[in-house]
């Protein structure tokens, strides 16, 4: 499954979600809850750790 990256532009956190490619883009972003997600092209780094999405920088921020 690939992954992308998207990129918010309304608090530019960034996000990684596997998709198939016959799944929807994803729009919302996750953590300020606005419609305002990109996908970001770039090669990146694989931590594979299963299924679902998982964020990768910056959770440290919301305790
Ligand atoms: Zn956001």
């Amino acid at each position: 499954m690939p992954l992308y990256v998207y990129e918010c532009t309304a608090c530019s956190k960034r996000f990684e979600f596997f998709q198939h490619y016959t799944d929807d883009p994803i729009t919302v972003c996750p953590d300020c809850q606005t419609p305002t997600l990109r996908k970001v092209w770039q090669p990146v780094t694989v931590h594979y750790k299963g299924n679902g999405f998982y964020v990768t920088d910056k959770k440290a921020a919301q305790t």
